[in-house]
């Protein structure tokens, strides 16, 4: 595939953001009924990337060190990876693609001058300045700002709100989460190749649940939110307050014992296991007050960005979807003679 006019600095932009209008400029170029089994490959491997924890600074380091050819394979591997993904119609996995895309882009932003960040900003939403401040709809600001943030802290004029750069580094990211979760792909419109590796990222899938200390936890039967948060707890990066909590009420209403759900904390960094075990305590009501915190619901989950609803998620809480499942389990087990 050729690339005519374009210089290495905008090719090596459309490989570090696939999703701006510059790469889908470029993508127009890119026959999908003849794509190179290679780049379908290096396709698939970039959904089972996301699966995994990825290495961005890597990632950024070999494409400003990287030619053509490398980068304009980072750009087209991005919409394939959603084609296959969709056809696979795994959405946990698309959803954890999404997630990771996502967490790249705002990896790589950092490193942007403000202008790459202004510009990106008006390629998803409207953005104005006034005096020196960047200025939103509040529509895009409660659409893309991360559910916890503080809108009180904002400051509000006339249905704008004045925002800062980390906020529209966040609003970017959050808008290629949401576009990467809208994708569908009609079967019919793709070569069968596609529907191939869509089946390999089933199995792949499969074989990739974390490594994790069970005891008396059936990682098969744990819904899709909390399987992704005992991913994240398996990576050295820390895991945030409200992740941690809904794992640790999820343990307390699943009647997890207490050590399996401590040993679910012990690779995160600064891991004290006393610490850990008086949190967990008093999400078990082990403590003085005895009151066992609930679960959040999936609709606080959904609210809090914890959700990654797949075609399993049939009950309204993680807690009653593991003893659903472990309930069924259970019942297909044929009775000891
Ligand atoms: S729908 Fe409920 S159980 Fe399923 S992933 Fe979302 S929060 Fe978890």
């Amino acid at each position: 595939m050729h690339n005519k006019g374009m210089l290495l600095g905008e090719l090596r932009f459309c490989a570090k953001y696939p999703f701006s209008q510059q790469a889908r400029q470029l993508l127009r170029k890119l026959d999908v009924s003849s794509v190179a089994d290679d780049l379908l490959a290096q396709s698939a491997k970039r959904v089972e990337a996301s699966l995994r924890r990825a290495d961005f600074a890597a990632k950024l380091n070999e494409i400003v060190s990287s030619q053509e050819t490398f980068l304009l394979n980072e750009t087209f591997s991005f919409p394939l990876s959603k084609m296959i993904i969709s056809l696979s119609k795994d959405g946990f996995m698309l959803k954890q693609f999404a997630r990771a895309e996502a967490e790249r882009a705002k990896y790589f932003l950092k490193f942007e001058p403000d202008e790459t960040i202004r510009e990106l900003s008006s390629q998803f939403f409207k953005l104005s300045a006034e005096g020196s401040e960047h200025v939103v709809p509040l529509t895009d600001f409660l659409r893309l700002m991360p559910k916890d943030s503080k809108l009180a802290t904002q400051s509000l004029s006339k249905g704008n709100v004045s925002v800062t750069r980390d906020a529209l580094e966040s609003m970017i990211s959050e808008a290629v989460f949401q576009s990467i979760t809208s994708t569908r792909v009609d079967e019919n419109s793709v070569p069968k190749i596609f529907t191939f590796w869509a089946n390999e990222l089933k199995k792949f899938r499969k074989t990739a649940e974390p490594d994790l200390p069970l005891g008396d936890f059936d990682m098969h039967a744990a819904p899709p939110c909390m399987r992704r948060i005992l991913s994240d707890l398996q990576s050295s990066e820390k895991v945030g307050h409200m992740p941690r909590f809904a794992l640790a009420t999820f343990c307390a209403n699943t009647h997890i014992p207490i050590d399996t759900a401590i040993d679910f904390f012990r690779k995160q960094p600064n891991w004290n296991e006393q610490k850990t075990r008086y949190h967990l305590e008093h999400a078990y009501g082990l403590k003085s007050s005895r009151v066992k915190y609930s679960c959040p619901n999936c609709v606080k989950m959904e609210s809090l960005g914890l959700c990654f609803r797949d075609e399993t998620c049939k009950w309204p809480n993680p807690a009653m979807y593991y003893k659903r499942m472990m309930a069924r389990k259970l019942a297909a087990k044929p009775a000891a003679k």
